[in-house]
Order: C-alpha cells, then sequence, then structure tokens
C-alpha cells in the first residue's frame, strides 16, 4: 500500500489516497458528462477513510444530484475530484484526472454505456461493459 496526489486545476485542493484502487471505472452516464464536460468520469474506487485532504477544504464543496449519489468538486475552479458520495460513504470514486501523476493502472470496467453519446466511441480496451452499474 501506498499513496498517492491528486489535485485540482487551481491547485487549491490537495489530497492524498491509498493505491491500489479497489476498482477502476469509466462512468459514461449523462451526469457525469455534464460535469466532466467530456465523455464522463474515470475514477478510481477508495475507502472514504484512505482519503486525506492535505490543503483546501474550505474550498471543497458537494452537489447532490436528484439521482445518483453526491459530487466533490472544488468552489475556485470547479474541477470534478471525487463521486460515490465522499465524505459520508464508505467508498469514493476518485477522478483519475486529479491525480498528479499520471496513472498506470487500466480501466477495468466501463458502466452506464447506454448514455454513450453518438460522438462517443468506446475503446477495444477489453474492459468489462455494463448498460448501468457493474453488478
Ligand atoms: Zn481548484
Ligand atoms: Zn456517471
Amino acid at each position: 500500500m501506498t499513496e498517492v496526489t491528486g489535485s485540482c486545476l487551481c491547485g487549491g485542493v490537495r489530497f492524498a489516497v491509498t493505491v491500489p484502487f479497489i476498482v477502476v471505472t469509466a462512468c459514461h452516464c449523462a451526469s457525469c458528462k455534464k460535469l466532466s464536460g467530456g465523455v464522463g468520469t474515470s475514477s478510481g474506487g477508495a475507502r472514504t477513510e484512505d482519503i486525506r485532504i492535505l490543503v483546501g477544504h474550505e474550498l471543497l464543496r458537494t452537489y447532490q444530484p436528484d439521482e445518483g449519489s453526491a459530487k466533490t468538486f472544488c468552489s475556485r475552479c470547479g474541477s470534478n475530484l471525487f463521486g460515490g458520495g465522499w465524505p459520508e460513504s464508505e467508498r469514493t470514486s476518485v477522478r483519475l484526472t486529479t491525480l498528479d501523476e499520471p496513472f498506470e493502472g487500466r480501466i477495468g470496467s466501463h458502466i452506464f454505456v447506454r448514455s454513450l453519446a453518438p460522438w462517443e466511441v468506446l475503446p477495444e480496451d477489453g474492459a468489462n461493459r455494463y448498460e448501468v452499474r457493474a453488478p
């Protein structure tokens, strides 16, 4: 077990998380498209207690949509940092895009592929694909 660090675009929020992640998932759902500005979110699943906010706790905001889990972002730059219900959930989805060192792992599952955009192409990466969430 080792720790890696992550940060938002403006650098106001920095955190550390224990790796390896429990799962690595790309979510293609409509919510993740809205919040990411791209095809969706790619996240590593971690135990919430294994995430430490190093600086910028006061910049964090959590949005609870009507459907799905709470998403947490930096209120200064808008970077999406965590999903899955942080800080109250048992597990948190840590956005791979926030990690300071390039993530060397691979996507294990593509979820919510029913929400693929017409302009979006799934990679032939051998990962599992699920119409909605993984069983
Ligand atoms: Zn920021
Ligand atoms: Zn999603």
